[in-house]
């Protein structure tokens, strides 16, 4: 039994450290057990997001107050270091923002509420606005200007993602 469970968890790795030595341009799909979405991996004793592994390794860097970030690609599962930024806090920026920016109530909540991540999702996000508020619980109006670039203009616009990433 033992020897079947070392085999895969090598397996594993394997996958990981052959992406992140060679790259390729498309999404690598992780293909073995995740929750919440994300790929699981064991990774220096500690079960592990497999993006996170994966950027780790390819970065050689492992901050921990850092997400890995999925951009363009925002697909869960994909452990290709190349679509995968280390995201930075931005949550001092985005407070300053707001009392500049965004008098009211209604944007200041919705702004607290969501990451970099989440905008740079939302705007690749090819679904009906009202959909996707729904998803991070603001308003289908905010979703509008998160995608036109007048809240979280900070942020940078991402370049369209190649085509057939959404299915
Ligand atoms: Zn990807």
């Amino acid at each position: 039994m033992a020897e079947v469970h070392r085999t895969r968890r090598g397996a594993l790795m394997e996958l990981i450290r052959k992406t992140v030595a060679n790259p390729p341009k498309e999404c690598v799909i992780w293909p073995y057990g995740h929750s919440m979405g994300y790929g699981k991996v064991q990774f220096e004793r500690r079960v592990q997001q497999a993006h996170r592994v994966s950027l780790i390794l390819y970065s050689g860097k492992n901050p921990p107050h850092l997400h890995a970030c999925h951009g363009p690609c925002h697909n869960r599962l994909c452990i290709n270091p190349l679509h995968l930024a280390w995201q930075t806090q931005l949550e001092n920026n985005a407070d300053k923002h707001r009392d500049g920016t965004h008098k009211t109530g209604k944007d200041a909540g919705a702004n607290r509420k969501l990451t970099e991540c989440n905008i740079r999702a939302i705007r690749n996000d090819p679904r009906r606005h009202k959909i996707i508020a729904k998803e991070y619980g603001v308003t289908p109006n905010y979703i509008c200007t998160i995608k036109a670039g007048n809240a979280w203009s900070w942020v940078p616009m991402d370049p369209p993602p190649d085509q057939g990433l959404f299915s």
